[in-house]
């Protein structure tokens, strides 16, 4: 409300009210008051005694267009307070002529002062509601944007990290998770140091099928153990030449395939494209002997394979592999894949379609202190 009519009586406030901020005070008759055109911004206020309602059924028609009417008995302040905390009207009885004491002037200021406050209370508290609500919309709005930027990222990572022709991980992913496998098995190996003296539980399954034929070894066979392994399709070059570039992505896509089947190799094994035709894979917690066993059958099961090309035409493929096994001391993931890389051209030479281990063709690495 910013502006107030006075009807009727009250000389003595006048002066009184005038002082009252961003409000307009005009004294008025109450039949010279007309219903309000704005309602929402009036307010009236009418000061008189009890026992006295003069208004007609004209008067009250023009009265009840505003939207606080406030008919107050200045002798009963309180009353009146607590009144204008009830959004009913109270309507007391105006009297002819009115003088107020100034006791009574002064209860009359007390009353519209608070009139004031609680209206100053209910705006502030209606704008801090709806600048709260814009708060909160504005948080969720953020919140789903910075969820979805999140998504995103995601998105965004794990493609970067994916070669598109395979689905494989690409050089440089696979190499960063090959950085934090050896430092875990960095770790592990000097956690089995720690545990050296004290029996060692076997890991073997005696009778699962899933271990039948495979070497027989104790929890020092893998704790502490990594094994690298490089592939290299034999005369890729041949496939190019022969069925074209498309036959060969063909090939490079379905042993992308093959290499992602699930029981070849350990949910946890890291499997890339190093580049070209060339595939690296490495296996956490797996000794060299134990790495040899996927191998074979990724070997037996490509060569097994048929690929058959665009125009019908079918072939089949062989894969060369190299292993080698991290060793204590090894400074380098790339001395490990370059040890892997010495196998892999190892078994080139001796024939191709082959799997070979570092430690077989060459003497170990010694520790270092
Ligand atoms: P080796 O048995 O000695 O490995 O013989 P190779 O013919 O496989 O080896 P070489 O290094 O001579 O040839 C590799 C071929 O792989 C040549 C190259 O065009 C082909 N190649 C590499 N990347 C891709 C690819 O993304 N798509 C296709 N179609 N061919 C590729
Ligand atoms: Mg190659
Ligand atoms: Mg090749």
């Amino acid at each position: 409300m910013d502006e107030i009519l006075l009807a009727s009586g009250c000389t003595g406030v006048l002066a009184a009210l005038e002082g009252m901020e961003h409000t307009e005070i005009r004294r008025l008759e109450l039949e010279h008051i007309e219903r309000p055109t704005s309602p929402s911004s009036t307010g009236l206020l009418v000061l008189d005694a009890p026992d006295y309602l003069a208004m007609d059924a004209d008067g009250r028609r023009r009265l009840s267009g505003y939207l606080k009417l406030l008919i107050a008995d200045p002798q009963e302040p309180v009353a009146h307070v607590a009144g204008l905390r009830r959004p009913s009207v109270q309507v007391f009885c105006p009297s002819a002529a009115n003088v107020l004491s100034e006791q009574e002037a002064q209860n009359l200021i007390t009353i519209i002062h608070c009139l004031f406050a609680q209206q100053q209370m209910a705006a502030r508290l209606n704008s801090y509601i709806t600048d709260s609500f814009q708060t909160i919309i504005d948080a969720q709005i953020v919140e789903r944007q910075k969820q979805e930027i999140e998504k995103l990222n995601e998105e965004l990572h794990s493609i970067s990290r994916v070669d598109f022709l395979t689905n494989l991980l690409n050089r440089r992913a696979f190499l960063e998770s090959l950085e934090a496998e050896t430092k875990r098995a960095q770790r592990n190996r000097w956690r089995l140091g720690e545990a050296a003296g004290q029996p060692l539980p076997l890991i073997e399954k005696v009778g699962d099928p899933e271990f039948a034929g495979r070497p027989r070894g104790d929890i020092v066979d893998h704790i502490g153990k990594l094994s690298c392994m490089v592939m290299d399709i034999d005369f890729f070059k041949k496939v190019n030449d022969t069925y074209g570039h498309l036959a060969g992505d063909m090939v490079l896509r379905k042993l992308g395939h093959v290499l992602q089947e699930k029981g070849l190799f350990r949910e946890n094994d890291l499997v890339g494209r190093y580049g070209g035709e060339e595939f690296i894979v490495v296996l956490p917690e797996t000794s060299a002997q134990h790495a040899r066993i996927p191998a074979e059958r990724l070997r037996k099961k490509i060569k097994e394979t048929v690929f058959v090309d665009d125009h019908g035409h079918s072939f089949s493929i062989t894969l060369s592999i190299g292993i080698a096994e991290a060793v204590v001391g090894e400074e380098s993931t790339e001395s490990l894949i370059h040890r892997a890389d010495v196998a892999l051209y190892h078994a080139k030479e001796h024939g191709r379609d082959r799997v070979c281990i570092h430690e077989e063709i060459e003497p170990p690495v010694q520790p270092q202190d």
